[in-house]
């Protein structure tokens, strides 16, 4: 239950629960992961009997890998869009994991912290959480961004002080 475009690749899975769950990893970086992302109201499940109006099988059939493929190929835009805005968050083993979409680290904590939205820091990061941006190359621990950004924001109160008084 795979479909491939751009370099991102996107799985649908069952899952234990009613749903369908979905994947998306670009070249091999999982950005996205959700095990509810398709009802099984409107997914995963066909009528075997062709029946003309409303399905009145007992029992319904799985989609197929082909049918499955089809529609992701059909929504791939639309899925992209929803799930890959401008931050990804994916939970991992000890916080979570912030893809910063429109962000390009380069490497300097210091300049990097300046490209990061300055009230999601205060607000959303946890020491332990990863930073990441587009390309999920650099990575900074929650901590380090903190500090960095802490610390620029001394500097700026500082520098309002000497320019004012
Ligand atoms: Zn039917």
């Amino acid at each position: 239950m795979k479909y491939n475009k751009d370099g991102y690749e996107l799985t649908a899975y069952s899952t234990m629960y009613m749903d369908y769950g979905l994947t998306i990893t670009k070249d091999g970086r999982e950005l996205f992961s959700n095990p509810h992302c398709f009802s099984n109201e409107s997914y995963g499940s066909a009528c075997q009997a062709d029946c003309e109006y409303e399905c009145e099988c007992e029992e319904q059939r799985p989609w197929t890998d082909k049918e499955w493929t089809e529609c992701l190929e059909s929504e791939f835009n639309d899925l992209i869009e929803a799930y890959l805005g401008p931050i990804v968050t994916v939970p991992w083993e000890h916080g979570d994991r912030y893809h910063f979409m429109e962000v390009d680290f380069t490497g300097d904590l210091a300049t990097d912290v300046k490209k990061l939205d300055p009230n999601l820091i205060p607000k959303e990061l946890d020491l332990d959480d990863i930073v990441t941006d587009y390309h999920g190359r650099t990575e900074y621990t929650g901590r380090a961004i903190f500090k960095a950004w802490f610390r620029n924001e001394l500097e700026r109160a500082r520098n309002e002080e000497v320019n004012h008084g």
